[in-house]
């Protein structure tokens, strides 16, 4: 077996691998300790090579035994953007493009191991919070599962984020207040329900683990190098820390070389994890979201120690583009490379170009920036900021006017 039990992210106190998620000792979150011998027999570049093409082909690197709910996530494009490259003066800037996935976010990737883990713990229904993409993608798992689902989101999210879950049949609940609000709810009633699976709640610890695929993946499209800078988007910080985790993962079985990746992380404007990096102080949450990036809009970032420690270890930096940059950015990506990314994708290609701006990415060095989500799902943010279509009668001197 290669999960040995659960261990406190701030204290180390251990516990046994089942579905809890907070320290009794410390009220730190909690997690996966692995058996490193196992995963390094078992592990290789070739199996892994010869695996689906999907997040499972890393199966060994994650905490869970039984058959995946799989939908086929993981093992995207992954890209190399010449022509965004140079518009922003990057040699070897390259895209993990996660808007192709199953249900058009990278949360197919946590949870389909989350779900994964419910089955193996006999779970009876499942549920998260969510800032609107992981609705989507727990409905959808949860209908392959053949298992309820309850999911609880801030009332105002897109409106594409909600049919989405809906379709699949889940429960969605609209709560009346922010993000955080919708945690705190949903805690409570995870904590009623020690049979459900709450997938980034009472399985947090296995679910991010299916974040440090992003790791993997990179690493094996380089041809099994790591990159110089990563640039992340962070909600609650979580992925940021995975895939500084999947790197490690990788030194530590041998499969890349050591090398220390430069992390950058990219937040809406005012946020609290790019706020405490740029201010030099500790992470202290908001109340007052005001962002038209509703999928990183966490006010109160579970990881946000973690991941401003990493930033700054690492030498990295923190940005947090503007609304309007964010949309500058959605519209650049989307005319240079063909790909139409959410807004969080935005914030992520508008911190590049701050990073690049601000001198703290060279020329040369290998860069991977995380396009986490579809444009599709967020396009009513940009219609007022698009030329607006020509409207004719159907006769060929009409079109040649236009075009004139
Ligand atoms: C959830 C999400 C993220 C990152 O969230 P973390 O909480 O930091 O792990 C990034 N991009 C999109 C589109 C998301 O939905
Ligand atoms: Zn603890």
């Amino acid at each position: 077996m290669k999960v040995v039990g659960l261990k406190c992210r701030i204290c180390g106190k251990e516990f046994p691998a089942e579905a809890l998620y907070t320290c009794d000792n410390c009220f730190g979150p909690l997690e996966v300790v692995y058996d490193w011998e196992w995963i390094k027999e078992n592990v290789s570049k070739e199996k892994i090579e010869k695996g689906p093409k999907t997040l499972w082909r890393y199966k060994d690197f994650l905490p869970v035994e039984a058959e995946p709910v799989d939908l086929g996530a993981g093992y995207t494009r992954f890209i190399k953007a010449e022509n965004l490259g140079e518009v922003l003066g990057l040699k070897n800037l390259y895209l993990l493009d996660d808007s192709t996935n199953p249900t058009y976010s990278f949360k197919d990737r946590v949870v389909s191991v989350a779900v994964t883990k419910a089955k193996e713990f006999g779970m009876k229904a499942l549920g998260c919070a969510s800032t609107g993409n992981l609705a989507g993608s727990l409905a959808a798992h949860a209908a392959k599962a053949k298992l309820p689902a309850y999911i609880f989101v801030p009332a105002g999210i897109e409106k594409n984020k909600i049919i989405q879950a809906l379709v699949h049949g889940a429960k969605v609940i609209e709560v009346e207040g922010t993000y955080d609000d919708a945690n705190r709810l949903a805690t409570e009633v995870a904590e009623e329900h020690p049979d459900w699976g709450f997938v980034n709640i009472n399985l947090r610890p296995y679910y991010a683990e299916g974040s440090k695929t992003l790791a993997y993946e990179t690493a094996e499209r380089l041809g099994w190098e790591l990159p110089d800078q990563v640039v992340v988007p962070m909600a609650s910080g979580a992925l940021l820390c995975a895939i500084h985790r999947g790197f490690k993962d990788l030194i530590r079985v041998g499969l890349v070389d050591e090398k220390d990746v430069v992390f950058n992380g990219c937040q809406p404007e005012g946020f609290p994890i790019v706020r405490a990096v740029k201010e030099g102080k500790p992470v202290t949450p908001i109340r007052e979201i005001k962002t038209i990036v509703h999928s990183l809009a966490i006010g109160n970032p579970a990881d946000g120690i973690f991941a401003k420690e990493i930033i700054e270890k690492s030498g990295g930096y923190a940005e947090d583009p503007s609304d309007l940059e964010v949309i500058e950015a959605v519209k650049l990506l989307a005319k240079t490379e063909g790909i139409f990314t959410e807004l969080a994708g935005g914030v992520t290609v508008a911190g590049l170009k701050r990073l690049v701006e601000e001198g703290r990415i060279d020329k040369s060095d290998v860069v991977v920036i995380y396009l986490t989500g579809n444009g599709l799902k967020t396009s009513e943010a940009l219609v007022d900021y698009l030329e607006t279509t020509v409207r004719i009668k159907p006769r060929l001197e009409e079109f040649e006017e236009v075009v004139a």
